[in-house]
């Protein structure tokens, strides 16, 4: 950790002790007698799916809190989790790309430290989750929990360990993407059944925790939550009986492909297959003359079929007695651009759609409803939910980032919110001759304020390539880029905020004074 962030965790410890200790004695002794008291943890992330794809957005209660129209879906299950849940509006994938998140979801740490920088397969063997990381789960596993992870996991480099085929990769895809990941890799996850990364919905595939593989033949979010289900109930010995248990669940849906009735469930198709695609979109950023575009039912019946199924979890969660000692968080590892901003690629931008998160938190007798503008970040994630679980004075040093634990249980007294959060891109370095990716280009760094986005972009060598400068109050669809001449200062006043945060997260464009080499003010000046 550098010194910047040290720093502040002390400090916040210092705050949610104070919190603490008034509330529930219980919470913050780390005694194994009080095991049984620290709550359960279900942490539900299906990836790509947009904050805009959640119906509540657009009802009283939640329509005040952005500026944006929500997508015309169908969510009811979600809508009801919001209704009891802390509903963020402005959290953010720092780095909105699967493999990166998943690092800096596990560890706390950013892109450069997890080990993760790049998306996940064969040609990027430097880009993969650091064995000797700490990650949430191995904390956890630590104080006592059972952890489960059931899904993609898209965070190692495949490797030529197929359990039933030794010294071969898993698929004779070439390059391969997808991975086993053997029981020395699994940082306390004791009960497994997980994938690399594998896009076919309806004909997924796990490894369990013995390494057997599992081709069940039908909807994978459908599979999993029976999976989940399973852990939940606990009749195999799933989980250890009696301790607190922490549960990743990440669907892949409504991840791509998202191009035919196939690639989803008819029942969820059913409800968007009537509508004219170009009705689907209500975004004025969008155009629908993309090849992309009749792509929007296809996405939207994955949303709706990860609701259905998350609905589903929560009434067994419920039944079984429970939900009352269970946090639950349900978010996505990036968003969706769905045709915005004329790009096709769907994440890996600043772009709101892709760059804004859903992340909900139900966590009963201790967080109350409400929507809040908390710019919750990806490495804020691991200190935060530690932290909630009363282990936060077992942050490791390593985690980056903050604990926003009293923010989100509503006394955020002393607690450092952010009021600014660092956006991250990063693209493949040097090829080889074999094509393997050695090293980084870091491509795009960006600042989110409570108000304006920026991005500044550069070349492959090193020189000003674009400013993306965004007004998200006046223009929540990001339409107009702000040229300099407009508001230098508040160009000047972006341009600050993001060097300190580069300087916060010790990142590369920090390391190597990017900024000050680039100039992107007198650049811009000149035009
Ligand atoms: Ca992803």
């Amino acid at each position: 950790m550098n010194h910047v962030g040290k720093r502040r965790n002390d400090t916040v410890m210092k705050d949610i002790k104070k919190y603490l200790i008034p509330v529930s004695g219980l919470a913050i002794v780390a005694c194994t007698d009080n095991v049984r008291e620290r709550p359960n943890i279900i942490y539900v992330f299906p990836d790509q799916f947009r904050n805009q794809s959640l119906a509540f957005w657009d009802r009283d209660g939640y329509s005040e809190y952005v500026k944006w129209q929500a997508d015309p879906v169908s969510t009811p299950n979600l809508d009801k989790f919001a209704d009891e849940a802390l509903v963020l509006s402005k959290a953010v994938s720092t780095c909105p790309l699967s493999s990166p998140y998943r690092g800096m979801f596990l560890t706390g740490m950013y892109p450069e430290r997890s080990g993760v920088t790049l998306n996940c397969m064969a040609l990027r063997p430097e880009s993969t989750l650091d064995p000797d990381a700490t990650c949430i789960s191995d904390v956890l596993a630590a104080n006592g929990y059972s952890c489960g992870y059931i899904g993609k996991l898209h965070a190692e480099t495949p490797m030529k360990n197929d359990p039933a085929n030794p010294g071969h990769y898993v698929s004779d895809r070439n390059p391969e993407w997808d991975a086993y990941t053997p029981p020395e890799r699994r940082h306390g996850f004791t009960y497994w059944y997980s994938y690399g990364t594998y896009d076919v919905h309806k004909d997924p595939h796990y490894w369990d925790t013995d390494g057997v593989r599992h081709d069940p033949g039908e909807y994978s979010v459908k599979h999993e939550t029976d999976k989940a289900i399973e852990f939940l109930r606990n009749r195999n010995g799933e989980r250890k009986d009696g301790a607190p248990f922490f549960l990743a669940l990440a669907y892949n849906p409504p991840h791509s492909p998202y191009e035919k009735a196939e690639d989803c469930m008819a029942e969820d198709y059913a409800l968007y297959e009537d509508m004219d695609y170009r009705e689907l979109y209500v975004r004025p950023n969008a155009d629908t003359t993309l090849s992309k575009a009749p792509a929007a039912r296809y996405y939207f019946a994955n949303v709706t079929g990860v609701d259905r199924e998350f609905g589903r979890l929560m009434a067994e969660l419920e039944r079984l007695g429970l939900d009352r000692n269970t946090i639950v968080v349900f978010t996505s590892d990036h968003g969706e651009t769905m045709c915005s901003q004329g790009t096709l690629d769907p994440k890996n931008s600043i772009y709101t759609e892709s760059f804004n998160v859903p992340f909900m938190i139900r966590y009963p007798g201790r967080i109350s409803h409400r929507v809040d503008s908390t710019m919750l970040s990806t490495t804020d994630i691991m200190p935060t939910m530690l932290a909630l679980a009363g282990l936060g004075e077992e942050i490791p040093d390593s985690a980056e980032g903050r604990n926003l634990a009293p923010a989100l249980l509503g006394n955020g007294e002393g607690c450092d919110v952010p009021d600014a959060v660092l956006y991250i891109r990063n693209l493949d370095g040097e090829k080889d001759a074999d094509g393997i990716v050695h090293g980084i280009f870091p491509e795009a760094r960006g600042v989110k304020t409570d108000r304006y986005t920026m991005e500044i972009s550069i070349t492959r060598d090193y020189r000003l390539k674009r400013v993306l400068l965004f007004d998200d109050w006046n223009d929540p669809y990001q339409m107009h880029c702000i040229p300099y001449g407009e508001n230098p200062a508040l160009f000047a006043d972006l341009c600050g905020k993001l060097k300190e945060k580069l300087e916060e997260a010790d990142d590369i464009w920090f390391r190597e004074n990017i900024m000050e080499k680039i100039s992107p003010a007198p650049e811009r000046g000149k035009k």
